[in-house]
C-alpha cells in the first residue's frame, strides 16, 4: 500500500497528470476528483453550495475561490474518499491552496503530499498539438502516438487533415502562459512546505508510473 494518499497533482498542461491520476486512483482505490465534476454534480442536486455556484455560472462570471475549497472539502467527506484522494487541477493558485488548507483543516483532514508532472515547454506544446483530424471520414490521428504513414495525410481518404481550434499552436501556447502566471507559483509554495515530488513528465506512462508510486511510498 502506498503511504501518501491524500494527493494533489500539479502540471502544466500537456503533462499527462491526468492519465496518471486515472491509473493510480484505480489501482488504489482512491477518488480521482475534478472540481468541474463536484460543480456540476452541486449545481445538479441543488445543494446550498451548488445554488451559490449556479448563480455565478448563469451570470457567466467565476465562482469564487472560497465556495470552491468548501465543496471540494464537501466532496472530501463522501464514503469514497476515506482511504485516499487526487485532486486533479485543483488548486490552481497560491490562493485556492490556502483555502485549501483551511477547508481541509476544517474537516480534520490534510494533504499527505503534491506531485508535480515537470515538462519542458516544448514537449508540451508538441504533446498539445499532436492531435489532427479528417474532416472527411472524422479519423483522429496523433502525431505522436498515431501519426498517418503520410504527413498530414488521412490513411483511409488521401486528404489532409486539419487542426481543430483547440488543438492549435495558439490555443496551446494561451493555456501555457495562463499556467505560468497563475499555476506555476505552486511548485515553490509546496516545496517550501516540504510537500513537494517531481515526476519526469517527459518519460512514457510505463516508466513515469512506477517513478509515482515510488514516491508516494
Ligand atoms: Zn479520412
Amino acid at each position: 500500500m502506498i503511504k501518501k494518499r491524500n494527493l494533489v497533482f500539479l502540471g502544466a498542461p500537456g503533462a499527462g497528470k491526468g492519465t496518471l491520476a486515472q491509473e493510480l486512483c484505480k489501482e488504489k482505490k482512491l477518488a480521482h476528483i475534478s472540481t468541474g465534476d463536484i460543480l456540476r454534480s452541486e449545481i445538479k442536486k441543488g445543494s446550498e453550495l451548488g445554488k451559490k455556484a449556479n448563480s455565478y455560472v448563469t451570470s457567466g462570471g467565476l465562482v469564487p475561490d472560497d465556495l470552491v475549497a468548501d465543496m471540494v472539502a464537501k466532496r472530501l467527506l463522501d464514503n469514497d474518499c476515506q482511504n485516499g484522494f487526487v485532486l486533479d487541477g485543483f488548486p490552481r493558485t497560491v490562493n485556492q491552496a490556502d483555502l485549501l488548507e483551511k477547508a481541509l483543516t476544517k474537516i480534520g483532514r490534510k494533504l499527505d503530499g503534491v506531485v508535480y508532472f515537470e515538462a519542458a515547454e516544448d514537449l508540451l506544446i508538441k504533446r498539445l498539438t499532436a492531435r489532427l483530424v479528417c474532416k472527411q471520414c472524422n479519423t483522429i490521428y496523433n502525431t505522436i502516438f498515431s501519426a498517418p504513414a503520410k504527413k498530414g495525410i488521412c490513411d483511409k481518404c488521401g486528404i489532409e487533415l486539419y487542426q481543430r481550434p483547440d488543438d492549435s499552436l495558439e490555443t496551446a501556447k494561451d493555456r501555457l502562459l495562463i499556467y505560468n502566471e497563475q499555476t506555476a507559483p505552486l511548485v515553490p509554495y509546496y516545496k517550501n512546505k516540504k510537500m513537494l515530488a517531481t515526476i519526469n513528465a517527459a518519460l512514457s506512462k510505463d516508466k513515469s508510473y512506477p517513478e509515482l508510486i515510488k514516491v508516494l511510498s
